[in-house]
């Protein structure tokens, strides 16, 4: 066989194997972002970051649409768009998102969870096994829960208020012994303005027919999965109504009112 033939034979195979699917690559941990939740405080609810780009950042996340309509959770590659009628909906690759931060998910780490009241007494006990403050966690949780909490806000129409006053008029859901899986994000304090501190929780049921953002939660009995995600991009927006925005004000409070 002519030896350059050979040394091309194996320079493609090595390039064949860098570009099948699931060999693992450096995004695998890095931990996306749309716009700021500081801008989506103050009604910066211009969508501009399709569905077909976010899902080429990640398979899980969670976030909000155009209009904020409606709460946005990802698992298993599959995205959908709970909106104020708690349905799940498939959503479209057309359709953009103003906030939402997604991960390829991979867990790293395993946290039972044990007789977890509610939402402050999970977050003690994840607390307890997460190695550190200073990162930021991809969080998924499968299983039946006594009791889950959720919210989903109406589509706003222009001028968009600010998010405090647009979730006044969240429709509120209770599920009793829902089976399903609870997708969120733990952000470190100093992604404050960024990103919201703390766990952020959406919910979908098994039937992936409702769900919603998780204001509280029950859990029993249950395996915490975690994915540190030691990398963090953000994509801003160049559109809409991003570059007027006041982003130097410290809006913590308002944001913990709207949260939980
Ligand atoms: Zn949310």
């Amino acid at each position: 066989m002519n030896g350059k033939y050979t040394i091309i034979g194996v320079l493609l195979s090595i390039m064949a194997l860098a570009l099948l699917p699931g060999v693992a690559c450096a995004e695998d941990d890095v931990l996306f972002q749309v716009s700021t939740i500081d801008a989506l405080l103050q009604g910066v609810f211009d969508g501009f970051y399709t569905f077909d780009d976010l899902k080429t950042q990640g398979d899980f996340g969670i976030g909000t649409f155009d209009s904020l309509d409606g709460e946005m959770i990802a698992l298993d590659g599959d995205y959908y768009q709970i909106k104020a009628d708690g349905v799940a909906y498939p959503v479209q690759g057309n359709m953009t998102s103003p906030f939402s931060t997604v991960t390829y998910f991979k867990a790293d780490q395993n946290i039972a969870i044990r007789n977890a009241s509610n939402f402050t007494e999970l977050s003690r006990q994840l607390d307890e096994q997460l190695p550190s403050r200073n990162a930021f966690y991809a969080v998924r949780i499968d299983g039946t829960f006594p009791y889950i909490k959720t919210r989903s806000v109406p589509k706003q129409e222009k001028p968009y208020p600010r998010l405090a006053d647009a979730v006044k008029n969240q429709s509120v859901f209770e599920f009793a012994n829902a089976t399903g899986s609870v997708v969120g994000v733990w952000a470190p304090e100093f992604s404050k303005g960024l990103n919201v501190p703390g766990y952020h929780f959406h919910f979908i049921t098994a039937d992936r027919k409702a769900g919603g953002h998780i204001l509280d939660l029950q859990v029993d009995e249950a395996e915490a999965k975690v994915d540190i995600t030691a990398g963090f991009a953000m994509q801003l927006p160049t559109t809409g109504d991003f570059y007027n925005v006041d982003l130097t004000q410290d809006l913590q409070s308002e944001l913990q009112k709207i949260e939980k």
